[in-house]
């Protein structure tokens, strides 16, 4: 089985085509394009520039990723495109060029929810099982979630304002260290002492499963006003400190998800990270760490599968494949497209999902 998967629900134009083969899944290609340079100047992504940026690129990646597979379109068994959650110009560029060449070549469109993707990304790169413990985390969101199957998620705890990605983008651009904010800071925080500033862990020691980052960025902004600026030495030390407070937070929040998860599902085997702010070392050490403590194994894809990617789409495509999930092409797209959507809904001034 292979399907062509197209990803631009944000700022990555991206294209990838992925076989389900009888010795596992293989990635084929998987061709991005980061807009990172078109939205340097403005500080953070804008929609409209987004959205046309996927449609100068698009057309030209899905050449490319089927050339590089050595295959036509012919020869794919399905087109799966991001349909949500994401910006909505972007998802109509990309779903809108699956649907036509679906069409066209007669072949099963997939209209893929981007968190699931992210979700299932581990069982592309590792043979992990389902149930499994995820800890989602990227740019828009931050959740603890149970993978029960393909369509079945149970949302254990979610964030009640910024997503941890934000928080370390909105932290990096105070401290000046540019976007996109989590890379500069695990970079910077190299040279930097993790505990010269006395930041707050958010949430922390509290039951459940919620996070909230919006206080460690109001502490971050008194720090720099009460100091009077950064040298360089206290924008490493900052920049420590910020990725120290975050893990500890996310480290804290899910040690209380993992307890619950070894109760409720004790087949379940395995602690999963995934989202862009996966690619972070510490973050990674810290989680291997609580699975490994709690009899669980640590899994997390490779760095450039944690970010936003085509092969995911393409991989999540191939999943829904093999049930039977096929979409039509009057499929919705979804802006607003949470994975769980019976959890209960959260009270707090920023909530997104
Ligand atoms: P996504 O929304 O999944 O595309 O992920 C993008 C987010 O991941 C952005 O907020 C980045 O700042 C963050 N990110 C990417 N790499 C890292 C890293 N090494 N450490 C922390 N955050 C990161
Ligand atoms: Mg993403």
């Amino acid at each position: 089985m292979i399907v062509l998967g197209i990803e631009t629900s944000c700022d990555e134009s991206a294209a990838a085509v992925v076989a389900a083969t009888s010795s596992g899944p293989k990635i084929l290609s998987n061709l991005i394009h980061s807009q990172i340079a078109e939205h340097l100047p403005y500080g953070g992504i804008v929609p409209e520039i987004a959205a046309r940026a996927h449609l100068d690129h698009l057309h030209p990646l899905i050449s490319r990723a089927l050339s590089e597979a050595g295959i036509g379109l012919r020869e794919v068994d399905g087109i799966a495109a991001a349909a949500g959650p994401g910006l909505i110009g972007g998802l109509i560029v990309g779903s809108m060029t699956a649907k036509g060449l679906a069409w066209a070549a007669r072949k099963a469109f997939l209209g893929v929810n981007h968190l699931e993707a992210h979700a299932l990304t581990i069982r592309l790169t590792d043979s992990v099982q389902f149930p499994y413990l995820l800890l989602l985390v990227s740019g828009g969101h931050c959740q603890l979630l149970v993978c029960a199957g393909v369509g079945r998620y149970i949302r254990l705890g979610t964030t009640l304002d910024d997503a941890v990605g934000e928080a370390f983008d909105k932290a990096a651009k105070l401290i000046g260290l540019g976007y996109p904010g989590g890379p500069a800071i695990e970079e910077a925080a190299r040279n930097g002492d993790h505990n010269r500033f006395a930041l707050p862990r958010p949430m922390k020691g509290r039951p459940g499963c919620d996070f909230s980052f919006s206080g460690l960025k109001t502490a971050v902004r008194q720090i720099i006003m009460v100091g009077g600026g950064l040298d360089p030495r206290g924008r490493a030390d900052l920049a420590a400190s910020v990725e120290l407070a975050i893990c500890d937070a996310l480290a804290d929040r899910t040690a209380n998800a993992v307890d619950w998860f070894r109760r409720k599902y004790p087949e379940g085997d395995a602690l999963v990270v995934a989202g862009g702010v996966a690619a972070n070392k510490r973050l990674r050490e810290r989680l291997m760490k609580l699975a490994t403590d709690a009899g669980l194994r640590f899994a997390a894809p490779p760095s450039p599968l944690c970010t936003d990617n085509g092969a995911m789409i393409a991989w999540t495509g191939i999943e829904r494949l093999r049930l039977g999930l096929i979409d039509s092409l009057d499929a919705p797209l979804r802006p607003r497209w949470p994975l769980d959507p019976g959890a209960p809904p959260r009270s707090g001034a920023g909530v997104k999902a």
